[in-house]
C-alpha cells in the first residue's frame, strides 16, 4: 500500500493532523496506533476525540486495556494491549464483543495480540523526529483508502 507522511513538529501540528483525520474516517474501522512508547499514539486519540467533539477526559487505557466513547457519529473503542503477556489475553478480556460492534477501534500494541487483533484498514506509524513527531499513515483495505482518498491517492 501507499504511504503518506506528515511531520508533526510541535503539539499544535499534532492536534491539526488528527482533526484532518477526522474527516474521512467513518465506521467500522480498525486503526492500528504503532510505535515506541512515548511516540504519541495515545495523544493522538486524544486529539482525534476532540476532533469528533467528545469533551470529557480521555484516559489512557494502559491499565484498563480498552476505553469506549460513544460519539455522535459512532462508537470509538481505544485498545491498549501494552499490558498483555500473551495474546490469549485478547480473548480473557472479551475484546473480540468490542472489535466486532461495528466501531471504530483505535488499538496501540496490536503486535501483542498476535492472531486475535482484528486486521487493520489504516496502519498510523509514529516516531520521534526531533523534538517533535512523524507520522507514516497506510491502508490496507478498500474502506482504509477511502477514508485516506483526500491524502493518498
Ligand atoms: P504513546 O501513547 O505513544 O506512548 P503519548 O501519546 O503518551 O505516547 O505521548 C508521550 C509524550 O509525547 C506526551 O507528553 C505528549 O505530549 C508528547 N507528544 C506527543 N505528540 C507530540 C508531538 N507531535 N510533538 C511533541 N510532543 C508530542
Ligand atoms: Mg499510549
Amino acid at each position: 500500500a501507499s504511504a503518506a507522511v506528515f511531520p508533526l513538529p510541535d503539539e499544535a501540528a499534532a492536534a491539526a493532523f488528527a482533526a484532518a483525520f477526522s474527516d474521512g474516517l467513518d465506521a467500522p474501522l480498525v486503526l492500528w496506533l504503532q510505535g515506541d512508547l512515548g511516540a504519541g499514539k495515545t495523544t493522538f486519540a486524544r486529539n482525534l476525540l476532540r476532533a469528533l467533539g467528545f469533551s470529557g477526559t480521555v484516559k489512557s487505557p494502559t491499565y484498563t486495556i480498552a476505553e469506549s466513547y460513544p460519539l455522535p457519529r459512532f462508537t470509538l473503542h481505544h485498545f491498549d494491549l501494552y499490558r498483555f503477556s500473551s495474546p490469549e489475553e485478547w480473548e480473557d478480556a472479551g475484546l473480540d464483543d468490542l472489535a466486532g460492534g461495528g466501531a471504530v477501534c483505535l488499538i496501540e500494541w496490536p503486535d501483542k495480540g498476535g492472531a486475535y487483533t482484528p486486521a487493520p484498514d489504516i496502519t498510523l506509524t509514529l516516531s520521534h523526529e526531533g523534538a517533535g513527531r512523524r507520522a507514516v499513515l497506510q491502508h490496507h483495505t478498500n474502506h482504509g483508502r477511502k477514508s485516506l482518498e483526500a491524502w493518498i491517492k
